[in-house]
């Protein structure tokens, strides 16, 4: 039987768009309390008020993931609030695609600070807390990309291939706790992702690649509900999805 997710505490970091933001306004609507972080604290705030307004329960808090003391302070407050944590979703992420001998270094940077190192921090700062209550459930957002590597994705592709292997190795170590671990990989998703990307002749080609392939946010916010209203013996370790026409 599926579990019901009314009162769930939900973290979401990279709340304020994209992937992050349709699964919190989908899960508020399905009577999560959702916990949302992200920088554009005026994004955040349009989206818990439209949940509230809603009869949804909602908060948020500005957050950077490449700061440790900021997700620490995102699921402290969610924990202060609401006493408990059901699920991390570890979702913030950059995708700054160009070939390497750009040497863009600054960007390969801020890829891992925020994609490898912000995952750490969002499994750090839930750990503590889950171990103690004996349940609770780790997201983490890998890609197709953490799966294959692609010309100019090199650093973005390591990013979601260490994701992958976080989770795996997060999976294994904490079963004895009751915890549940899920990598959830997408394909091509209508969001800000690609806008990023400074290098000109990567942003064409993704751009157009996304602009005929890409697929709704709703598609992860539904994956997501899939894996937490399983019964809490059954774990969905990963989910790998794409846009039907995407190669
Ligand atoms: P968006 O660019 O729309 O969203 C990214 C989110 O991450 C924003 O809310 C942004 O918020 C947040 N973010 C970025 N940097 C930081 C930071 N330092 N601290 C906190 N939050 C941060 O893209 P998506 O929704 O598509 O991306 C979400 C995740 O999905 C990413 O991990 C991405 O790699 C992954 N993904 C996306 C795919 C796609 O095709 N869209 C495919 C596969 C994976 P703010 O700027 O306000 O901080």
């Amino acid at each position: 039987m599926t579990q019901d997710i009314q009162g769930k505490v939900i973290v979401i970091t990279g709340a304020s768009s994209g992937l992050g933001e349709a699964t919190a306004r989908h899960l508020a609507s399905h009577g999560a309390i959702v916990v949302l972080g992200a920088r554009r604290m005026d994004r955040l705030q349009k989206i818990v008020d439209e949940i509230q307004a809603a009869g949804g329960k909602a908060l948020a808090l500005q957050t950077d993931v490449t700061r440790q003391a900021d997700v620490q302070a995102l699921v402290d407050k969610a924990v202060s609030s609401y006493g408990k944590i059901d699920v991390m979703l570890n979702n913030a992420g950059l995708m700054q695609q160009s070939p390497l001998e750009k040497l863009k270094i600054d960007e390969w940077d801020n890829m891992i600070d925020i994609n490898l190192k912000g995952t750490l921090y969002g499994i750090a700062a839930v750990l503590p807390q889950m171990k103690s209550q004996q349940f609770g459930h780790v997201i983490n957002v890998s890609s197709v990309a953490g799966h294959k590597v692609t010309p100019a994705g090199t650093v973005y592709c390591a990013t979601k291939h260490a994701v992958r292997a976080i989770s795996e190795g997060f999976r294994q170590e904490v079963k004895d706790y009751n915890l549940r671990s899920t990598i959830i990989s997408p394909g091509a998703i209508d969001t800000e992702l690609p806008s990023h990307i400074t290098d000109s002749e990567s942003s064409e080609a993704i751009g157009g690649f996304y602009a005929s392939a890409a697929i709704p946010a709703d598609s992860f916010a539904r994956i997501v509900y899939f894996a937490i209203t399983q019964p809490e013996d059954v774990d969905i370790n990963e989910v790998l999805y794409r846009p039907t026409s995407q190669p």
